[in-house]
């Protein structure tokens, strides 16, 4: 493999293949609550980058008990990691949400549990309660930061500055068995290929355990897509991607594990790229490039021309 896959992490770790399973532990986010912002991020929808999250009016034993009837088929190992996707999974009362990720913990076929969120809605008591998880089980804890560049987080109305963002990922780090990973997006409409590259560059030298990396996806029901409709802009076509994915992938630490490479927005909603909509097709043309280029994670040091 040219870098070191999800899967591949999955393998190394417990020796066999994992399955990741959405639950929603109705959380909101200050970012739409009011709290910092009403309209969210702009490419957000109102499902709050969790399209593919359970029914968060059930449980999390059912939530987790139908996911796992739905995907069984799939994963014959029966081991599942309780992934805290949509909205902001640490933002709110901590005891609740505490006792969700316990009722997930408690089925014994769940090895690990991941919980997105947002660097500025992790408290004190959560800190504790994080450290407390990871004593008896994995826990990743994933970060949306999408871009260093503060004209971006403006741009984007991210509601924080990256400074926020680095003192959350000093505090986690101070987490013994916590792995963070980070969200980044490529190709958004203002910024040139030279800032996003020093996004990853950014990354590269965090102590961070894992990357997802994103093409921005325009969708509907987004301000997003509504300024799209009204005055498209430039995205890049897929084999042009390829081929900057091909630069970012070499310049990433070969230990970092890669949990994703596009956009991963539901294809009913999606406006454009088109292309993110055939994911297999996707995913094999990246892999075929980056072993026909011979690209392999980890052997760029250069600098990246501005
Ligand atoms: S922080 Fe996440 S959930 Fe909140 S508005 Fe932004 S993308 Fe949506």
């Amino acid at each position: 493999m040219n870098y070191r896959s999800a899967n591949e992490y999955y393998h190394s770790l417990f020796g066999d293949k994992v399955y990741r399973i959405a639950l929603d532990a109705g959380c909101t986010c200050p970012n739409r609550d009011g709290t910092v912002g009403t309209g969210g991020c702009i490419f957000c929808s109102g499902m709050g980058s969790g399209e593919f999250a359970a029914n968060r009016n059930l449980p999390i034993s059912e939530q987790l008990r139908e996911a796992k009837t739905r995907v069984s088929d799939k994963c014959t190992s029966r081991k599942y990691i309780a992934y805290f996707q949509n909205f902001s999974n640490t933002y709110g009362d901590e005891k609740v949400l505490s006792a969700k990720y316990d009722e997930a913990l408690s089925d014994d076929e769940v090895v690990g549990i991941s919980i997105a969120t947002r660097p500025d809605v992790i408290s004190e008591r959560m800190y504790d309660i994080l450290a407390d998880l990871a004593k008896r089980t994995h826990v990743w804890i994933e970060l949306g930061l999408q871009s260093i560049h503060e004209s971006t987080a403006q741009w984007m109305r991210r509601g924080y500055p990256l400074s926020v963002f680095e003192k959350t990922v000093r505090r986690l780090n101070e987490i013994s068995g916590l792995d963070i990973i980070v969200h980044i997006i490529l190709d958004m409409p203002c910024e040139t290929k030279s800032q996003m590259m020093e996004t990853v560059d950014y990354c590269a030298h965090l102590p961070i355990h894992g990357l997802k990396i994103a093409n921005l996806n325009v969708l509907r029901g987004t301000d997003l897509g509504e300024q799209y409709l009204r005055e498209p802009f430039p995205l890049m076509e897929l084999d042009e991607y390829i081929d900057f994915l091909g630069k970012v992938i070499s310049r990433l630490p070969k230990d970092l594990v890669i949990y994703r490479m596009t956009g991963d927005g539901a294809k009913r909603d999606l406006i454009a790229p088109m292309w993110v909509a055939n994911k297999r097709q996707t995913r094999n043309r990246i892999d075929a490039y980056l072993k026909e280029k011979q690209i392999v994670q980890g052997s760029d040091s250069t600098e990246y021309p501005s």
